[in-house]
């Protein structure tokens, strides 16, 4: 634990001991979904930004109306305090209306943003919805080629694309060991794990991921005693409210958290053209209010997970004034109701030092099941 540890505590030192050993630099990779094999492919190290979370909010405030999302509020910020302007480039996506206005203020001292889109009309004109995607992936790879000043190759993506599917599957092996290991592996450990990610190289993260597997299989099943949930959301930061999820005997069956298991839910699929199969990926993605499904399958995910991991309540962790998870909550909360599925929407906030109201209704929750 104590590598992810460090990781996370100093993403600076991570950039430097990568820069060190292999000579080339690193992208930002902002939230939420990116083609972060293409980054990868060039030898460049793909390094997510999502904030910090003890952070405290000052210069960000006359940059933004106060109902912006907490997240880009805490990008703004440490992007006002300099943090980023070591980084070769950035890359945006831009799901929802925040990202949009976040990718037109960029402005980190010179640090060049590639902006690109999703289509969202994916399931009427799947074909015509591929190609508009690869096409984007198309002029993303193009735009990091001039930027680094490399060149990219089919193959050096292809091996890029089975990295990240090796590090998904390792990341998906571990989240069926938290459910199986409740107890022993507590949900700040599980988050840490989750949190490097954005951090190290994939391959890198994936042999430590192993590494942990294995000394947790070496121990004894726990007699866990507390209660098994499933978290939904954006993200469980600051890690102060897993600390309370902990003190009330809870442990983290699995996640459906955009800064988690979102991203490693959906294998790239093999196909000869790397940059379509990338498409695809995207393509089959779902159960997330950034990418539209008319359908709405989310609530339905969660409970079959739920299930399937033992989980006893859902907490849907939102950020403060995130709009694409509040316009999804009321058809959850109904959804959950008629199924019988205990749940709690708990707001989130990176800047934020004070946990007692969170706490309380973590604990009278605990109380009630
Ligand atoms: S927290 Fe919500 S509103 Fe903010 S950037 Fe993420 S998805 Fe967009």
């Amino acid at each position: 634990m104590n590598d992810f540890k460090q990781c996370i505590a100093s993403p600076a030192r991570t950039i430097l001991r990568y820069r060190e050993r292999t000579g080339k630099g690193v992208v930002g990779v902002m939230p939420v979904y990116c083609p972060e094999e293409i980054i990868h492919a060039a030898g460049f190290l793909p390094l997510g930004i999502w904030g910090s979370p003890n952070i405290s909010i000052t210069k960000t405030r006359a940059a933004w109306p106060s109902f912006v999302c907490s997240v880009a509020q805490s990008i703004t910020e440490l992007e006002a305090l300099g943090a980023y302007r070591d980084l070769d480039a950035v890359v945006f996506s831009v799901p929802c209306d925040t990202l949009k206005c976040l990718s037109q203020k960029w402005d980190s001292s010179g640090v060049p943003a590639i902006v690109f889109t999703h289509p969202q009309n994916r399931r009427d004109s799947e074909q015509a919805a591929c190609a508009f995607a690869r096409e984007e992936y198309r002029i993303v790879k193009e735009k990091l080629e001039a930027l680094l000043r490399v060149s990219i190759s089919t193959d050096a993506l292809k091996a890029s694309i089975r990295i990240y599917n090796e590090n998904r599957a390792a990341c998906r092996a571990f989240s069926d060991a938290c459910a199986q290991y409740a107890g022993l592996i507590k949900p700040s450990w599980r988050h840490t794990v989750f949190r490097a990610r954005w951090f190290m190289e994939k391959s890198a993260h994936t042999a430590l991921v192993n590494e942990l597997m294995e000394a947790v299989r070496a121990e004894p099943l726990p007699d866990f005693q507390g209660r098994k949930i499933l978290v939904s959301g954006i993200m469980t930061e600051p890690e102060e409210v897993l600390h309370i999820l902990e003190e009330n005997g809870f442990a983290i069956a699995a996640d459906d958290l955009a800064q988690e298991s979102r991203q490693i839910r959906e294998d790239v699929p093999d196909d000869a053209d790397p940059l379509l199969a990338l498409a695809r990926q995207w393509i089959r993605f779902d159960g997330c209010p950034l990418a539209f499904n008319e359908r709405k399958p989310r609530a339905r995910m969660l409970i079959d997970t739920a299930k399937k991991y033992g989980a006893d309540a859902v907490i849907v962790c939102m950020p403060k004034h995130c709009d694409p998870e509040a316009f999804d909550y009321p058809i959850l909360l109904r959804e959950f109701r008629a199924e019988g599925m205990k749940s709690l929407c708990v707001e989130t906030d990176p800047g934020t030092t004070s946990f007692e109201q969170i706490g309380t209704r973590i604990q009278t929750f605990a109380e009630l099941l």
